[in-house]
């Protein structure tokens, strides 16, 4: 489903360079929950990133799906990334203009459906907020806007889901309805790779493959 193999990125700063992934190999397997756990500055992102077509490595290969998606140009990636990728980030980077059923439907659009709303109505529905598809951003809490921002990586239906520290933003509570959802997304079959720095996030998953220094420094099934 995924496979890096000797991953690299190396960011310049100012002449100086960081090594932000240095070399990393690893297979995840089709409807696993995989957990990428480390702390702040370990390279969770910058992994997240590669994998969700982001980002490119500076050296290594990337297979998503069987493909070899290493040195495709930016607009294959893109349609690889609609197609097959689903992403959630730690703030939910919902437009404020639009509505929760409109930022839902962005997606759709992309790919050339011209009435996706109730396609996006839908996707809504199955995280529990149908009853909000109306309301814009600034009328919904934390917790609502990041349920809005699965809605829209799922609408696609994806077979792959990446979130990035998605629940770095809520309370306890609330973030616990927020890794339901994840944890039933899996139950249908989808694939899904969570970064988290903390522990009891990472607990849910079947496996957590621990990054440090850009490095995996263990992988725990
Ligand atoms: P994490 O998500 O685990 O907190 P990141 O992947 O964001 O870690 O960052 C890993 C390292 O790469 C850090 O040292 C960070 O400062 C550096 N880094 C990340 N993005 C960039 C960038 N765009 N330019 C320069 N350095 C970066
Ligand atoms: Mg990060």
């Amino acid at each position: 489903m995924m496979r890096a193999e000797n991953l690299r990125k190396v960011y310049q700063m100012d002449g100086a360079k960081v090594e932000a992934l240095a070399g990393v190999t690893f297979h995840i397997a089709p409807g696993s929950y995989t957990a990428l756990m480390g702390k702040s500055g370990s390279g969770k992102s910058t992994l997240m990133n590669m994998l969700g077509l982001l980002d490119t490595p500076t050296s290594g290969r990337y297979w998503l799906n069987g493909r070899d998606v290493s040195s495709l140009s930016e607009d294959e990636l893109s349609v690889i990334r609609n197609r097959e990728i689903g992403f959630v980030f730690q703030s939910h980077n919902l437009l404020a203009r639009n509505t929760a059923v409109e930022n839902v439907c962005l997606p759709l659009y992309y790919r050339g459906i011209t009435r996706p709303q109730q396609q996006a109505a839908a996707a809504l529905e199955r995280v529990g907020l149908g009853h909000r598809k109306d309301h814009f951003p600034s009328q919904l809490s934390g917790g609502e806007s990041q349920r809005v921002a699965i809605a829209r990586a799922i609408v696609t239906e994806p077979r792959v889901i990446l979130a990035d520290e998605p629940t770095g933003n809520l309370d306890s509570r609330i973030s616990g309805e927020i890794l339901d959802i994840f944890g039933e997304l899996v139950k249908t079959g989808v694939t899904l790779v969570m970064a988290t720095h903390e522990a009891d996030v990472a607990a849910r998953a079947r496996r957590t493959l621990h990054i440090r220094d850009g490095r995996i420094a263990e992988d725990a099934a």
